[in-house]
């Protein structure tokens, strides 16, 4: 039963995302300074996104460090109840071959709902007039199964960092949905963040995911370079 090693850091932004502000050169010199085995680099994309090409040229061009491996990825939200994922096609097409990114970085900044993402406070409102919760997080659950299946080369990045968002917790989310969650990330080979900024998730789910055999990696969700690698919550 082990815990995410912390020599890997599974989700580093760069400026290729807007809200970034170190380089992939300045994220790589970071990993190296504090003794990093694994990054990820990863930006934000949605279906009409352009630079993917771009910023995978530039991570491709970084020198090589000794003992330092480095993957590639794209973040995108799920969009529906369908599994939907907010990424180009021609993207998710490439997932895995030598030109595309290594795997999409799944993630809940919105509600996937039955007519495409609901925003935290449109889903509270919806809660408000009687939607019950424990439907919100199975359609919640169920949507990011389906993305995973849907994708074939995941990850998930800070899963349920949605539910502090609509007034939930981890704890709304019961065991019969972990384990399922479970099952689709083993069987799609889907690793799943402990992610040091959004604090997710937490002991009861990895502990529940780590006994089913999920792989669980390490990330700071880093936009500048002081973060990268530097594990705090995680740790603890
Ligand atoms: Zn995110
Ligand atoms: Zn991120």
């Amino acid at each position: 039963m082990r815990s995410p090693s912390l020599d890997g850091d599974h989700h580093v932004h760069s400026t290729f995302s807007d809200d970034a502000v170190s380089t992939p050169a300045e994220n790589l010199a970071a990993a190296q300074a504090v003794g990093l085995r694994t990054i990820r680099m990863v930006d934000h994309v949605r279906v009409s996104t352009t630079y993917v090409p771009e910023f995978l040229a530039a991570v491709r061009a970084l020198p090589a460090v000794d003992g330092l491996t480095v993957l590639t990825g794209v973040e995108a939200k799920i969009l529906d109840a369908s599994g939907a994922v907010d990424a180009p096609p021609e993207v998710l097409a490439s997932l895995g071959a030598p030109h595309g990114p290594d795997r999409v970085l799944l993630a809940d900044h919105q509600v996937p709902g039955p007519d495409g993402p609901w925003s935290p406070r449109s889903t509270r409102e919806r809660i408000e007039a009687g939607l019950d919760p424990a439907d919100v997080v199975e359609m919640l659950v169920t949507a990011t199964i389906r993305a995973m299946h849907a994708v074939g080369r995941a990850q998930l990045a800070h899963p349920f960092s949605i539910l502090p968002k609509i007034g939930l917790t981890e704890a709304a989310v019961p065991d019969e949905l972990l384990d399922a969650l479970a099952v689709a990330a083993v069987e799609t080979g889907t690793p799943v963040e402990v992610n040091e900024k959004w604090h997710c998730p937490r002991t009861h789910v990895t502990g529940r995911l780590r006994a089913a055999g999920v792989l669980l990696v390490a990330s700071t969700d880093a936009h500048q370079a002081a973060d990268v690698g530097s594990y705090d919550w995680v740790r603890g």
